[in-house]
């Protein structure tokens, strides 16, 4: 899989674009699992619908690439199960014959895009920085550690340091 997902690269000289001219591909791009806040989390499903806008406007490249993204992993603030979904939407420039760093692509290598580790990179930079189960997820309770969410707000109203009369009283009402 990971082998795959870092060697998904259109061959650009393949493509032998004129100044000027322009394609667009559609491609199946297997992403690479997510790190995001210490947790990992994966594309759904095998691959993301990738399309990439490809055009030579002057000595060089600029790429538009763009697919939906619904990644699949913990809830920041709960650990539930979080799916959340971004339209990705990056671009890229690839000048030749500069030094200029900010105007090299470093997803270009001599004449290969290399898609696998852009898609990653854009994916990363796309989806928020919390991710969580629902915009307004509650988090755990600091007493218990149950989920909020969905909780009975009464069920959470703990005493904070449990008073050990009460402990022997619920003893006494067991028996
Ligand atoms: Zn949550
Ligand atoms: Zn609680």
């Amino acid at each position: 899989m990971a082998d795959s997902a870092t060697t998904t690269i259109v061959d650009l000289g393949r493509l032998s674009l004129s100044h000027g001219e322009g394609a667009r591909l559609d491609l199946e791009v297997q992403l690479e699992p997510l790190q995001l806040g210490g947790q990992t989390y994966r594309a759904a499903g095998e691959s993301v619908a990738a399309r990439i806008d490809i055009s030579r406007p002057t000595n060089g490249y600029a790429f538009r690439l763009r697919f939906p993204l619904r990644v699949e992993g913990p809830c920041m603030r709960c650990l539930d199960q979080a799916t959340p979904s971004v339209e990705v939407d990056a671009r890229e420039v690839d000048q030749a014959d500069t030094d200029d760093e900010e105007l090299r692509s470093p997803y270009v290598v001599e004449d290969d895009l290399h898609v696998g580790r852009w898609a990653h990179d854009a994916a990363v930079l796309a989806l928020p920085t919390r991710i969580l189960c629902r915009t307004d997820c509650a988090g755990l309770c600091p007493t218990c550690g149950e989920s909020l969410n969905d909780a009975d707000q009464a069920d959470h109203e703990h005493e904070t340091a449990p008073d050990p009369r009460w402990h022997k009283l619920r003893e006494l009402k067991l028996d």
